[in-house]
């Protein structure tokens, strides 16, 4: 990226110094699991004048997907997600309403015919021909699968569009339904969360305008650099789960401790995320629910969020070593953070703080492998 170009960009992100930005497409290319020395590509591809076209279709949800996605603290990541995309249509965040808007949507398909990403928030109802959610006086079912026949990439974010979520729990009496079952043998990127870490979208787009190619995904279509690994594994109260000290009630002792939530219900081990080294809202280490001394409640894994009670213990099927956290010793009172188990393995700081950190060194380990 040359300074003119960065200039450019720099204006339109009110203030982020150079160096800060750079730190930022470094973080990007670490928490995707990429070589550091693609930094330069992405910065050019975030930087690029063309921002890529986004039609973001809102179904069965609650909006919280799109507030996650304006809420973190940091402040450059929502003016960098829509410097980076141009959000052509999200009923939310449209100022335009009723005819207009839909006048807006439609142009913008047509014009980018084959070049615009199409997001899905929300779960889609088939029962009844899908009556239970109709836009602009159509079924919501129709609009989105005429839209992605026309779209370069598609993404389901939030749990109700990548399987059904809040919507689809017993009795599921719309027939509400994840975007992967509706458009059944296309290729729909999954970022479920409820709410979906900003980070994952930004990173998945980010990777797509870069390389012009989707990351590697699992097979329920979630990126492998955000869902590869589970939450018990790279937990920082996982030295308390592998020493036996958990706590057995809300505000008892163990609780106050930072002692393993696993005997409260945390489903940390039956769920791929990543939540603890990503965190949200920037405030700082700990800002996840369990770092709050919440259990996890397996929101981004189908079958688990919004199916296994809370109460219910989760089963442990891997035993998969702490990934980014040193042992503890017997008197300790609380876990390792995860700043400082990046401190003692001597890693740098990265503009979105600990939590990259802790993902540049699982995607180090991971490498290009993944991505290929
Ligand atoms: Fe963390 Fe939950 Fe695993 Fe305990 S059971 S180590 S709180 S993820």
């Amino acid at each position: 990226m040359d300074d003119r170009s960065f200039e450019k960009v720099r204006g339109r992100l009110l203030g982020v110094s150079r160096r800060d930005f750079m730190k930022f497409c470094t973080a990007m290319a670490a928490s995707m699991g990429l070589p550091l020395s693609m930094a330069p590509r992405i910065a050019n591809a975030v930087t690029s004048a063309k921002r890529a076209p986004v039609i973001w279709l809102s179904g069965q949800g609650c909006t919280g997907c799109t507030e996650s996605l304006l809420r973190p603290s940091h402040p450059t990541l929502e003016h960098l997600i829509l410097d980076l995309i141009s959000l052509d249509y999200n009923e939310t965040l449209n100022v335009g309403a009723g005819h207009q808007a839909e006048a807006a949507m439609n142009k913008s398909i047509e014009e980018n015919h084959g070049k615009f990403i199409l997001v899905v928030e929300g779960a889609i109802p088939l029962k009844d021909g899908g009556v239970y959610c109709q836009v602009a006086g159509r079924p919501f079912v129709d609009t989105v699968k005429e839209t992605a026949a026309k779209a370069a990439a598609i993404v389901a974010i939030g749990s109700c569009a990548s399987w059904g979520g809040i919507p689809a729990a017993e009795p599921n009496p719309t027939g509400a339904t994840g975007l992967p079952e509706v458009l059944k043998g296309s290729t729909v990127v999954t970022i479920p969360g409820c709410p979906p870490n900003a980070y994952n979208f930004l990173s998945t787009v980010i990777h797509f305008l870069t390389f012009n190619k989707l990351p590697a995904l699992d097979d329920k279509g979630r990126p492998k650099f955000a869902y590869g690994r589970l939450i018990h594994a790279n937990c920082e109260r996982r030295p308390h789960f592998d020493n036996g000290r958990f706590a057995l009630k809300f505000g008892d002792e163990g609780h106050r401790l930072g002692y393993c939530l696993y005997k409260l219900g945390c489903k940390g081990p039956m769920t791929y995320a990543n939540c603890p080294s990503v965190l949200f809202c920037d405030v700082g280490s700990g800002a996840w629910p369990v770092g709050t001394g919440h259990p996890c409640f397996g929101c981004t894994e189908e079958g688990v969020g919004f199916t296994i009670p809370l109460h219910t213990q989760a089963d442990v099927s891997h035993f998969t070593p702490a990934a980014a956290h040193p042992p503890i010793v017997e008197d300790q009172g609380s876990a390792v953070t995860p700043g400082a188990a990046a401190l003692l393995a001597g890693v740098a700081g990265a503009a979105i703080g600990a939590g990259a950190v802790a993902a540049k060194k699982l995607g180090e380990i991971e490498s290009d492998k993944e991505q290929s």
